[in-house]
C-alpha cells in the first residue's frame, strides 16, 4: 500500500481535464475548471501566458468552453502600485499593468505578460465582462456595487451567500470569515462548506458560504462531488481529505492549515501549512512549525512545544482587513 501524496500537492488528473493541470503546470484551479466542464459553473476566469492563447483556446474547445480574452496585463510587484497609487494597499493578490489584448509587448517581457480570459460553455455570457479594481491616473478605482452581485451570480454563487456577502464583505471593517463564523454560532460545521483549501486545488466551491451549514453550498458542492467522483475518483478523495482539517484563521488571506487534531480551544497537530499569499503570514509559518500545539485566548495565540510555551502571536485587530482569529475544524457530514 502506497503511502497518501503530501497535503496540497499539485494534483494530476489520471485523464478528466488532465491537459488543464498540464498546461498550467498547477491545479489550483482544476475543480473549478471542472465545475464548469460539467455545468455547474456558467462563468469563470484565468490568468494564461499571452504566447500560449491559442494552445489553450484549443484545450478548451475539446471540453465544449468558449473562451473570450479580456485583457493583456504584464504583472508588476505589488510594492510599486502600493508606493505610487492612493488604495494601493487595499489591492487584491495580482496587481499589473493593463495592455489592450494583441498588444505588442518586448520579448524579455514575455514571462510575465498575461491575458486575463473567461470561459463559458455559453457564448452569450462571455458578453458580461468581469471588473477588477484598476488603477487611473494613480487612485485606485473599485468596480461599482452593482455588478459585483450580478457577477456573483454569473459564477455560480447560491443567492443566499451573495446576499450575505454583500452585507459583510467589508475589508475596511470586517474579516469576512470571521463574520461567517459568528453568523454560524451553534451550527454544524459541514466540510463540504468549508472555503479555506479552495484556491490551493482541494476544495469543491469557489465561493465564500453565508453559514457553514449553508444548504444551497451543501447541494451544490455535492452534485459536483458526484460528478467528479464518477470521472475521477482519487482527486474526491484527496479533497475529502483536506476539507476535514483543522485551520486557524487570521482572515481572508491569512490562514493555517494543520495535519493534527482540533479539541476545544487546543489545537495539537505534527504539521502546518500555509495555502495563502500573504506575506505577514508566510512569516509566521516557521513560528508555528516549531510547535506541536497551540492555544487561542482573545487575539492571541500561543504556541506550544512538548508542553511548554514557545511562542506568543498577536493577532492584528486594527485597520484595513482586520484580524479576529478563530479555530475551526470541519467534521459534519
Ligand atoms: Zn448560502
Amino acid at each position: 500500500m502506497s503511502a497518501e501524496p503530501p497535503l496540497f500537492a499539485t494534483y494530476r488528473p489520471a485523464s478528466f481535464c488532465r491537459d488543464f493541470v498540464d498546461f498550467h503546470r498547477d491545479s489550483g484551479q482544476l475543480l473549478v475548471f471542472m465545475a464548469c466542464v460539467l455545468g455547474f459553473k456558467p462563468l469563470m476566469d484565468d490568468w494564461i501566458p499571452a504566447w500560449r492563447m491559442e494552445e489553450y483556446r484549443q484545450l478548451c474547445r475539446s471540453y465544449g468552453l468558449h473562451v473570450r480574452a479580456d485583457v493583456t496585463k504584464i504583472l508588476i510587484p505589488r510594492e510599486r502600485a502600493e508606493a505610487r497609487a492612493m488604495g494601493g494597499t487595499t489591492l487584491s493578490s495580482t496587481v499589473a499593468v493593463g495592455l489592450p489584448v494583441g498588444a505588442g509587448f518586448p520579448e524579455r517581457a514575455r514571462a510575465n505578460v498575461r491575458t486575463h480570459v473567461f470561459l463559458s460553455r455559453d457564448r452569450d455570457l462571455l458578453r458580461h465582462g468581469m471588473w477588477y479594481p484598476v488603477i487611473v491616473k494613480d487612485r485606485v478605482l473599485w468596480p461599482p456595487y452593482a455588478d459585483i452581485l450580478t457577477y456573483g451570480r454569473l459564477l455560480g454563487y447560491p443567492d443566499c451567500c451573495i446576499r450575505f456577502f454583500r452585507q459583510r464583505n467589508d475589508w475596511s471593517r470586517f474579516s469576512f470569515l470571521a463574520e461567517i463564523h459568528r453568523e454560524s454560532r451553534g451550527a454544524p460545521r459541514h466540510w463540504l462548506c468549508n472555503p479555506l483549501t479552495k484556491d490551493r486545488t482541494y476544495s469543491y466551491i469557489y465561493h465564500m458560504p453565508c453559514r457553514w451549514d449553508c444548504p444551497a453550498t451543501r447541494k451544490l458542492a455535492g452534485r459536483l462531488r458526484s460528478e467528479v467522483a464518477l470521472r475521477e475518483p482519487e482527486l474526491v478523495r484527496q479533497v475529502d481529505r483536506h476539507l476535514r482539517l483543522p485551520a486557524l484563521v487570521f482572515y481572508e488571506r491569512k490562514h493555517f492549515v494543520f495535519d493534527g487534531t482540533l479539541q476545544g480551544n487546543r489545537l495539537t497537530y505534527r504539521k502546518v501549512y500555509y495555502p495563502d499569499g500573504d506575506l505577514t503570514g508566510q512569516a509566521l509559518l516557521p513560528r508555528l512549525a516549531r510547535g506541536d500545539a497551540l492555544e487561542l485566548e482573545g487575539d492571541t495565540v500561543r504556541v506550544f512545544r512538548d508542553g511548554e510555551l514557545v511562542d506568543r502571536i498577536q493577532a492584528r485587530s486594527e485597520g484595513f482587513a482586520p484580524e479576529h482569529p478563530f479555530l475551526i475544524q470541519f467534521d459534519r457530514d
